[in-house]
């Protein structure tokens, strides 16, 4: 049975890494754990005239290589845990990217989907007014996740501002664009894994023109994903799903009207035209490229020996357990691993931060230029490793990321 707790996964991950780069002992146990965490008890006035209290976290893993970065989730099944594990692997993306800054994650454990508008802005400027002290553009910034959207970032910053007396548009990113967002931001995720694609392609011998893709998840991630393959490449998307289950069509599903079915009915599922599949159907389906872009421990010991596509692009974090990874790898699925393959969303983040500071903004078409090269030297500088020291891609891009951020250390008089 696989262990299914992420933060006990990612410090494994590490446990790893620490192995192949032989790390002294003393360094692997301060990676192992995050170097500060706050937790917050938010009292929220409901619509019904009642207080609720809610739990909140704001982990800061590590900000050896700059200030920490990560994004808020409120999810009903948030845990400390969850966000402890996002958290590291937030300072292995930025630096597997290279760019300058730490990782860290946020999370409330609440329920957006039954709660007022009203209700989730006092939430939002309650938990940021309750991490104050610690967040800030040069200290950590944070940024959207699950079920947090560009307006609860506008009003974070907006309360942030007035206990600042100054407007502080560089406190979080994933603003909306009128406030200091940066063009390219919406499917940076998507896209950042696009151009991994691209070279892992090239690196497999295989011709995108008409490649097969099948997609787990249809929300932020996945939906900008099916339209983008087809249009970046010409790949042809066959199946997709959400958590309602998916749909498969061997003649190809358009993204955008996909998207529009799921607008008007709730789901992917009963889109004219196609067959309904089952989520672990999906993961298993004969198709060159697999997208996992849902949920995290989809792809574990049991179902892992069955999956046959060539090249699997995470877009979701931690979507692969540890036994899994391993029996990919023994079975040739070239796997661009989720810290790796979804660092688009954080690098736009941190153009959004650099804008920020200059007050000057860029184009659709800079934002797309700069993603690509640094996603690009970001794949190759991983596949490097993982030749050098025969490794699976999820070892390579660990090994890159924690070596850096152990130099960095190591320089700042850490170590
Ligand atoms: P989202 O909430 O927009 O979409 C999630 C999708 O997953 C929805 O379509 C939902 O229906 C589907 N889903 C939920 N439960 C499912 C299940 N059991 N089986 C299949 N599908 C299910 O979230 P998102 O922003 O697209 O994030 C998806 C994943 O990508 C997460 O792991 C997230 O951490 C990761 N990610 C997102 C970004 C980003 O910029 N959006 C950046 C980095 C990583």
């Amino acid at each position: 049975m696989s262990e299914l707790n992420p933060f006990v996964i990612a410090q494994r991950q590490l446990d790893e890494c620490a192995r192949i780069l032989n790390l002294d002992d003393s360094v692997r146990e301060i990676l192992r754990v995050p170097m500060r965490e706050l937790h917050v008890s938010i009292p929220v006035r409901m619509d019904n005239g009642k207080i609720r209290v809610f739990q909140g976290f704001r982990v800061q893993y590590n900000d050896a290589r700059g200030p920490t970065k990560g994004g808020i989730r409120f999810h009903p099944d948030e845990t400390i845990d969850t966000v402890r594990a996002l958290a590291a692997w937030m300072t292995w993306k930025a630096s597997v990217v290279d760019i300058p800054l730490g990782g860290g994650k946020g999370g409330v454990i609440c329920n957006p989907k039954e709660m007022s508008q009203g209700e989730l802005e006092r939430l939002s400027r309650a938990y940021i007014q309750a991490i104050s002290q610690i967040v800030g553009p040069e200290k950590d910034v944070p940024a959207p996740d699950v079920y947090t959207t560009p307006q609860i970032m506008a009003w974070m910053m907006d309360e942030f501002s007035k206990i600042h007396q100054k407007n502080q548009f560089g406190l979080i990113t994933g603003k909306p664009l009128e406030l200091g967002g940066s063009a390219g931001r919406g499917d940076a995720t998507a896209r950042g894994g696009c151009y991994t694609i691209r070279e892992a392609a090239k690196h497999v011998g295989l011709d995108l023109k008409g490649a097969t893709v099948a997609i787990q998840g249809f929300g932020n991630a996945g939906n900008f994903a099916a339209s983008l393959v087809c249009s970046l490449f010409g790949c042809k998307v066959i199946a997709v799903s959400d958590s309602k289950g998916g749909i498969v069509n061997e003649a190809g599903l358009v993204g955008e009207a996909v998207l529009k079915h799921k607008a008007n009915t709730g789901s992917v599922v009963g889109f004219p035209g196609s067959k309904p599949i089952s989520n672990e159907e999906l993961l298993e389906l004969d198709v060159d490229i697999l997208i996992p872009a849902a949920l995290e421990n989809v792809i574990t010991d049991a179902n892992a020996g069955n999956i046959k596509a060539k090249i699997m692009c995470e877009l979701a974090n931690g979507p692969t357990t540890p036994e899994a990874d391993d029996i990919l790898y023994k079975n040739g699925v070239h796997v661009i691993p989720d810290f790796l393959a979804n660092a688009g969303g954080v690098t736009v983040s941190y153009f959004e931060m650099v804008q920020n500071f200059y007050m000057y903004y860029w184009d659709e078409e800079l934002v797309h230029q700069r993603l690509d090269k640094k996603m690009t030297s970001a794949y190759h500088a991983t596949l490097q490793a993982s030749n050098k020291y025969g490794i699976n891609m999820r070892k390579a891009a660990y090994v890159v990321a924690v070596g850096r951020v152990v130099e960095a250390m190591r320089l700042r008089g850490r170590l």
